[in-house]
């Protein structure tokens, strides 16, 4: 008899993990209603991720929702900074982040992340005209990004007079008023503002470092992580990421 309540607890627990799947999110008590796969952003990443008037919008969003309909999910996006994302998936706060985030060493220590999905590089905005024309321009200049990021880090590397602001627009609205002499941010996005400043500025041709961007989660979330990987493996394979970033002019180049 002891063993029959062992084994049912065993199979009910089973269960339990099964219907959980990989929305880890939340729980509903319908096991007919769709689980919620909860996303942190920072909306404030054109193309990736960005505001059109209340809704946000971008490369990254298209990705994530083809990905919760593959799971069978509803996807629950919050938008908040970007330190402040990659901090709620790492706690497991959110059970990802999708931002444009460079999957690094620095990061692996403390968050998982997916198989890559984007190569891309820091960038050099400067206004049309600048004495400043490559990476050995920046010395002794005063050098704007965004917080927490790997051009930030870029930068503090190599020693270079920085002010970080909170997102990339902020960053290059420095630069058009004069604040600062250059913007060193992730180069699809150096284009996407550089284009909105209509010839005032100039995104150099010279690529400061090659990255590669990646869904980020909880450490050890390897369960979590293989359903994503599945997921993306099949976008990739049917075309649909590469209908996606070409959707928001951006080079498709993962297989
Ligand atoms: N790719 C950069 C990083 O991961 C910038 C990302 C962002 O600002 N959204 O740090």
């Amino acid at each position: 008899m002891k063993k029959f309540v062992k084994v049912t607890a065993l199979l009910m627990a089973l269960c339990m993990v099964l219907a959980l799947g990989a929305c880890a999110g939340k729980k509903t008590e319908e096991p007919a209603e769709k689980k919620t796969l909860t996303m942190a952003t920072n909306a404030e990443f054109k193309p990736f991720e960005y505001l059109e008037g209340e809704e946000i919008v971008g490369a990254d969003i298209d990705m994530a929702k083809a990905i919760a309909e593959k799971l069978g999910c509803e996807l629950e996006i919050t938008n908040i900074d970007f330190d402040a994302a990659l901090t709620g998936a790492s706690t497991g706060k959110y059970d990802m982040a999708v931002a444009g985030i460079t999957a690094n060493d620095e990061r692996r220590l403390s968050m998982g992340f997916s198989e890559d999905y984007y190569t891309a590089s820091q960038a050099i905005i400067v206004v049309k005209d600048s004495e400043i024309q490559g990476k050995d321009g920046l010395e002794g200049k005063t050098i704007a990004c965004q917080e927490g990021t790997t051009g930030e880090q870029f930068l503090i590397d190599g020693n270079y007079k920085t002010q970080s602001f909170k997102t990339a627009p902020e960053a290059v609205s420095a630069l058009t008023t004069g604040k600062v002499d250059a913007v060193v941010v992730d180069d699809a996005v150096a284009r996407a503002l550089s284009k909105e400043q209509e010839g005032a500025t100039v995104v150099l041709d010279e690529p400061l470092t090659q990255e590669a961007y990646a869904i980020a989660t909880k450490l050890g979330n390897d369960e979590f992580l293989t359903k994503i990987n599945d997921a993306l493996k099949a976008l990739k394979a049917d075309g649909t990421l590469k209908k996606i970033f070409e959707k928001y002019e951006l080079p498709f180049d993962a297989e």
